[in-house]
């Protein structure tokens, strides 16, 4: 049967959604976004691994200008003194369609809102009251115009408001006690690094990630650093962390740095309406050490259209399953990075290095890690 869908919040996991639900379904739907429009300065880089590519060639990405993008071939782990410590494959993962995949967010957003922009997106929306009529949900929003719909989905980000009209359980995302830098570097600087691959800098209390985002060689750069409380205003502070620990850092962290504090779901909790359902950071917010949380939006969406067009029967409770199976997976594996790349005790790092080198190489633990993850 035909059903009617709003779609709140027009982040990476809304419009995965939409274009599933425009190219694929005759159901009806609309996105709606607070903002007055899509952000798309070139924003930070995105690693999409082939679960999330896989979803998004049935989109026609595959479609997209190569320049734009980059198939890093695998990930280089160093000390922070740029030392090498090993490396890992990745196109074990990759088939011929489906490659490891990182570009800029802006190249993906724009991907994405080209079918759906002109009669599919309205801007400045933001709910103001929500209530159930005639088994449907009416959606009245802040400009006074409304919506009565058959199915809400809430992609509006880690902070959702969606969930606070719908859930009397509080859920707060809270501040892991880290900031992330990035900046986009026109050269790899000082650096002994191979710009076709991932470099990973595992340091004290930080870790920095260099990847390149399209074939310009434009390399984006981000730095997790460990901090008490995030101050936008203090941020030499943090920089000074990192670079005391390799001096030749110093030059790449010149530039339009930006930084944003990093938060995560603490719990995985279901929806309690069952007309309503949560995809993206609005389900899960994950902590970017696995680089999944652009790529759980995108399953998270995929996972919900699939269920929404097969009209099956307890979507609520079958959702909730799948998806939470999924975040608990890349939940765990997110926090243990975000453990293990951060080290300071110089006896841990010279062990964690050792296991490292060791691990990389055994196919069942890089299958059972990874593979799980990349191959779903
Ligand atoms: C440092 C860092 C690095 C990362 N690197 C990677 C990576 O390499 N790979 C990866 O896969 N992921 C990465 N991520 C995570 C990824 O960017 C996010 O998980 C993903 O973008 C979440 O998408 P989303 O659509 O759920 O939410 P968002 O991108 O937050 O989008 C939510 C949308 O909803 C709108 N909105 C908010 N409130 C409302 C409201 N009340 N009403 C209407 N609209 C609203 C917002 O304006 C926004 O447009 C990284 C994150 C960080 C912090």
């Amino acid at each position: 049967m035909k059903k009617k869908i709003a779609i709140i919040g027009s982040g990476i996991a809304g419009l995965t959604l939409a274009n599933l639900i425009k190219k694929e379904s005759d159901h009806e739907f609309m996105l709606y976004e607070k903002l007055e429009s899509l952000s798309l300065d070139d924003g930070y880089g995105i690693q999409l691994s082939t679960n999330s590519i896989k979803i998004l060639n049935k989109i026609g990405f595959s479609k997209i200008n190569d320049k734009k993008i980059f198939h890093p071939k695998g990930v280089d782990f160093y000390n922070i003194q740029n030392k090498k410590i090993c490396d890992l494959d990745l196109t074990q993962f990759n088939t011929d369609q489906n490659k490891y995949t990182t570009l800029q967010r802006s190249t993906l957003i724009e991907f994405l809102k080209d079918d759906i922009y002109t009669q599919h997106l309205r801007f400045g929306k933001k709910i103001k009251e929500v209530s159930e009529l005639k088994g449907k949900v009416l959606i009245k929003f802040e400009d006074n115009t409304n919506d009565l719909v058959d199915i809400v989905v809430g992609a509006d980000g880690i902070f959702s408001n969606t969930r606070s009209f719908f859930e009397k359980k509080k859920n707060e995302p809270k501040f892991k006690k880290a900031v992330a830098l990035r900046i986009i570097l026109k050269t790899k600087s000082e650096l002994n690094i191979d710009e076709e691959k991932i470099s990973l800098m595992m340091g004290k209390n930080c870790h920095i990630v260099i990847y390149p985002v399209n074939q310009n060689k434009e390399l984006n750069l981000v730095s997790i650093i460990r901090d008490k409380k995030y101050d936008p205003d203090n941020i030499k502070t943090l920089v000074n962390k990192v670079v005391t620990q390799n001096s030749n850092l110093e030059k790449v962290f010149e530039g339009d740095l930006k930084s944003w504090p990093l938060y995560f779901t603490p719990k995985i909790l279901p929806s309690t309406n069952s007309k309503v359902f949560y995809i993206g950071d609005a389900f899960n917010g994950f902590l970017p050490t696995l680089a999944q949380g652009a790529g759980q939006s995108i399953e998270s969406a995929y996972e919900l259209f699939n269920l929404i067009r097969d009209d099956k029967a307890e979507i609520q409770n079958t959702y909730f399953k799948e998806r939470s199976r999924r975040a608990k997976i890349v939940k765990r594996r997110s926090n243990i990075n975000f453990f293990v790349f951060h080290f300071s005790s110089s006896i841990m790092q010279t062990l964690r290095n050792f296991f490292m080198k060791f691990l990389v190489k055994r196919k069942s633990f890089v299958n059972s890690y990874l593979g799980i993850v990349y191959k779903n």
